[in-house]
């Protein structure tokens, strides 16, 4: 027999599997030693009033029923000599491209600019210690992508609870803890990332995938109308009629390409801001009203959004009990952006503050036509490395003279290891974006007494949420409106963003594919 229950629990209660189970057949009115296992379908705390509660949704199992498994397997076929896919990017869109390729028989070929993840450890330790951005293996380059070294936040907005659910489960399959199948808020953690990553090169290696690294796409082939594949630094030639490109938004060059070859690009809304850093004492104490945090409850986080003269200000990508990152791809641009660890306990609690800004936005960059978004992103990064003393260093202020106006005479701990310089934000930040930010923490103060503090850090710049442009595809096929073959795909083709929806637009691509070939 299997019944549905509802438990409201207090923390301590809801970390304690012997409770759990009193409670749970209790409920389903079953007795305890009937008991065979129970499967939790939710979990999440509810910290809205001062008595914090966590509230689980458990299936119970009895009698001599088994627990059925809830993670339904990867199964590849042998795609060794089967028909080639190019895919562009070793992201979750190019990755989870190639797994769902590969269950439906087709072989992908995948062309990484960046390193394999282990070694881009090294890459990535190198801009801290040293001040240098290898252009092709960095925070945002190199195997697994952008979500590598990062929180591993694992919601998204995206209302497609299947293909969510399948990109969740072919993460379990692949080493993560289950218990992202339930949690409310979902992470993983960069220290447990690229283990998932390493699992899920071998699986598409054992099915007969290939992966091509440390090769930069610098050009496509095109013939007419259609893609026949791409070309790669060192001049190497690589053909197939599908190519995915899940080149990620921080890929310029590619924009680059697309223009040059007549692959047609559009504007879209993008956002940027800054990193605004708090002691995560001081997050908890607001967001638990005051209790201690104590062994059981999580790094408390914040979600905050606010309308300021028609666009939009809002937190963005909030880390409790992380790090600010370097997240520059070359020299002489700063860009930060944050990451936790799994236990997420670190001293600090991080969150990107971001405006909103659309095409017509942008009339002072006109003259870029379609990439004018990428020209104001560029002239920001450039602006920050100017400020924070041409290195990595970023440029930094106390948050409430960011808000006040004025200028910091010294600065407090920050987790950002390249090192941060105090700088007057609030005079070289462009205007429309400077004065939102600062009505906007403003007001975000008042839904969070304590959080407009000099205790807090604000660090330049978030420039890269989202891409300011899209690479227009068809809706019904996905193929590029204009280039047959083409499938534009994950954050880069401004059709996804965030690890899950880029994960699930791979998918979505490589099913377009195969619907294609007559294979689903
Ligand atoms: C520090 C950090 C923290 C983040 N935290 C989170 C989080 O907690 N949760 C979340 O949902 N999202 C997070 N994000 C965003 C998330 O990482 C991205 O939304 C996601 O990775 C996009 O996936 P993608 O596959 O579309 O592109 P990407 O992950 O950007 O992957 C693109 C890949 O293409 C490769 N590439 C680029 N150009 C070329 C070329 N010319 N030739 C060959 N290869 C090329 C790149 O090297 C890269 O590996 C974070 C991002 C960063 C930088």
């Amino acid at each position: 027999m299997e019944k549905q229950v509802q438990i409201n629990l207090s923390p301590a209660a809801a970390a304690d599997e012997t409770t759990i189970r009193k409670i749970a057949a209790s409920l389903s009115g079953i007795d305890l030693s009937e008991l065979t296992a129970l499967r939790v379908i939710k979990r999440s705390v509810d910290a809205r009033k001062k008595n914090i509660r966590v509230n689980l949704i458990v299936d119970v199992i009895s009698g001599s029923n088994e627990a059925i498994p809830a993670i339904a397997p990867f199964i590849p076929l042998n795609v060794s000599l089967k028909q080639e896919v190019i895919v562009v990017g070793a992201g979750p869109a190019g990755l989870f491209a190639a797994l769902r390729l590969i269950e439906l028989g087709l072989r992908p070929v995948i062309i990484e600019r960046g390193r394999d993840v282990s070694s881009r450890k090294k890459d990535i330790a190198r801009i801290s210690r040293e001040q240098i951005v290898d252009p092709d293996s960095n925070y945002c380059f190199g195997e697994g992508g952008a979500g590598t070294y990062s929180d591993g936040k694992l919601y998204t907005r995206s209302k497609k609870r299947g293909d969510n659910t399948r990109v969740l489960e072919l993460l379990c399959f692949h080493g993560t803890n289950p218990n992202i199948m339930y949690e409310a808020h979902p992470h993983l953690g960069t220290d447990k990332l690229p283990g998932i990553i390493t699992e899920i090169r071998k699986s598409i290696l054992e099915a007969g995938g290939q992966f091509l690294m440390g090769k930069k796409v610098i050009d496509f082939i095109i013939e007419g109308d259609s893609i026949k594949g791409v070309v790669t630094s060192g001049n190497e030639y690589f053909r197939s009629p599908f190519v995915i490109l899940a080149t990620g938004h921080s890929a310029r060059d590619i924009y680059d390409i697309c223009k040059n070859r007549g692959v047609e690009l559009t504007m879209k809304a993008f956002a940027m801001g800054v990193r605004v850093e708090h002691p995560q004492e001081l997050i908890d104490k607001i967001q638990y009203h005051g209790n201690p945090r104590g062994e059981f409850l999580p790094a408390s986080s914040y979600n905050l959004a606010k309308q300021i003269d028609g666009r939009g200000v809002y937190s963005f990508c909030m880390c409790p009990g992380g790090f600010i990152v370097p997240s520059a791809t070359m020299q002489e641009e700063v860009v930060v952006n944050g990451m936790s660890p799994s236990g997420r306990n670190s001293p600090y609690a991080n969150s990107g503050i971001v405006v909103e800004i659309k095409p017509e936005d942008l009339n002072k960059y006109s003259s870029f036509g379609v990439m004018a978004g990428l020209e104001f992103q560029k002239e920001l990064e450039r602006e920050a490395w100017k400020n924070g003393g041409h290195t990595q260093r970023a440029p930094a202020q106390r948050l409430a003279d960011f808000v006040a106006g004025e200028n910091s005479s010294s600065l407090p701990k920050v987790s950002y290891f390249p090192g941060v310089t105090s700088s007057p934000l609030h005079n070289w930040f462009p205007k429309a974006i400077g004065r939102r930010l600062r009505d906007g923490f403003r007001l975000f103060g008042q839904v969070m007494n304590g959080y407009l503090t000099n205790e807090a850090v604000v660090v330049g710049v978030e420039s890269r949420t989202s891409s300011p442009v899209r690479i227009p595809r068809d809706p019904e096929n996905l193929q590029h409106i204009k280039i047959r073959g083409l499938y534009p795909c994950g954050e880069g083709s401004g059709y996804a963003g965030g690890i899950v929806s880029s994960a699930v637009d791979g998918m979505r691509v490589a099913d377009s594919i195969g619907k294609t070939m007559g294979l689903s």
